[in-house]
């Protein structure tokens, strides 16, 4: 795929911009399709700026009333961006993976058990059910697990069969270069540490495919070791929200678990894992400010945790749909910062094995560390 590299605003630029307002698709057909609902980047499209892959919400109601609109893609693919009439730059769709008109034998199509994110990460939530979904006064506000559930566009379970069925075809036919394994927390007490172990243990024996595991804090640190002696190569554990306010706001039922837990978890698994091997999510844009998540970064980071600040995406049919995302500028300082921070510590985004730091499609982040 050519790319074209003339943006009229510098990549770091248009990605945070396209990232915090959306685009408006003149052609909606354009590139692989979009998703709606579930975990990770919901509502959004892969696009491709200046070679870098990135999710950009699509669905969401500020998409719709984005000033960006990408025309429709011309002969070489590329497709022009234009704000209130001005080009912007210009953005590439990767196409269609093969592995999706795939299905197992027993006729369940490849992409309700794996999707591609970014350009080349294999992504899947193995339990598509969370104890934490079960009631609305405990469920995550930005959080829509259960919506492509509900829309059959995926399956309550992934059995590790069929994961590594669909390992093996995404990278033989695509040339997928990582895989991420989120899951929803089951009502035991491994937070789903069992379940990715299994998963990866099944993957692995049929691919080599370096795996990001991403769960709740274990009860019991010993999962660390067995959850990377099963095969997975990075962990991701999410604390979404910085600040104990921001945090019961937002994710009721998950800020049970103390922020404590967190650290003993973090400080348990970097060891295991390696140094920037342990990473966690923190949205920007719902509460927290620059300075908490800032402070919290340099803790991390201290810790020797990648700390992934991705700008929040209101997501439709979620409590928070009407919530504004983050304005560019805000995300662009924040990220600045963070990515100084990194650059600091020596710690890049690139030398994580797997996982959603390494794609950083959902945040332009890691185009800071340079
Ligand atoms: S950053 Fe993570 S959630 Fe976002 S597209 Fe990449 S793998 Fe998926």
């Amino acid at each position: 795929m050519t790319t074209p590299s003339s943006s009229s605003l510098p990549a770091s630029r248009l990605i945070t911009e396209l990232q915090s307002f959306g685009v408006r698709l003149a052609d909606p057909k354009a590139g692989a399709p979009s998703r709606r609902g579930g975990a990770g980047p919901s509502d959004h499209k892969a696009m491709t700026v200046d070679g870098r892959t990135v999710m950009v919400p699509v669905h969401t109601a500020g998409a719709f009333a984005s000033p960006y609109v990408a025309e429709p893609p011309g002969a070489d693919g590329a497709s022009l961006v234009r704000r209130d009439g001005m080009a912007m730059g210009r953005v590439t769709f990767p196409r269609q993976p093969r592995f999706y008109a795939l299905q197992t034998m027993d006729g369940i199509p490849y992409s309700k058990i794996a999707v591609l994110h970014g350009a080349d990460v294999l992504a899947t939530t193995v339990l598509q059910t969370c104890i934490r979904y079960q009631s609305r006064t405990k469920t995550c506000q930005f959080c829509s697990i259960g919506q492509s559930l509900a829309a059959g566009r995926t399956i309550a379970r992934k059995t590790p069969e069929q994961l590594a069925e669909v390992a093996r075809a995404a990278v033989l036919l695509d040339g997928v270069r990582h895989m991420v394994m989120t899951t929803g927390t089951p009502p035991t007490p491994d937070r789903g540490a069992a379940i990715l172990c299994e998963s990866a243990a099944a993957v692995k024996a049929a691919v080599d495919l370096p795996i990001q595991g991403q769960c709740e804090p274990p009860d019991d640190d010993r999962w660390f070791a067995r959850l990377r002696d099963a095969g997975i190569d990075t962990l991701g554990m999410h604390l979404e929200a910085v600040t104990p306010e921001v945090r019961a706001r937002i994710m009721p039922g998950k800020a049970d678990v103390p922020l404590e837990r967190y650290y003993s978890a973090f400080k348990a698994a970097v060891p295991v894992f390696g140094r920037g091997q342990v990473s966690t999510y923190i949205l920007a844009g719902l509460g927290d400010s620059h300075e908490a998540i800032l402070e919290m970064a340099d803790r991390l980071i201290g810790m020797g945790v990648y700390p992934f600040v991705v700008p929040f995406v209101p997501v439709s049919g979620t409590p928070l749909e009407d919530h504004p995302a983050p304005p560019p500028a805000f995300m662009h300082d924040l990220l600045s910062a963070v990515g100084g921070m990194l650059k600091r510590a020596g710690m890049r985004a690139s030398d994580s094995k797997a996982g959603c730091g390494k794609c950083g499609a959902c945040s332009a982040l890691s185009l800071f560390e340079d």
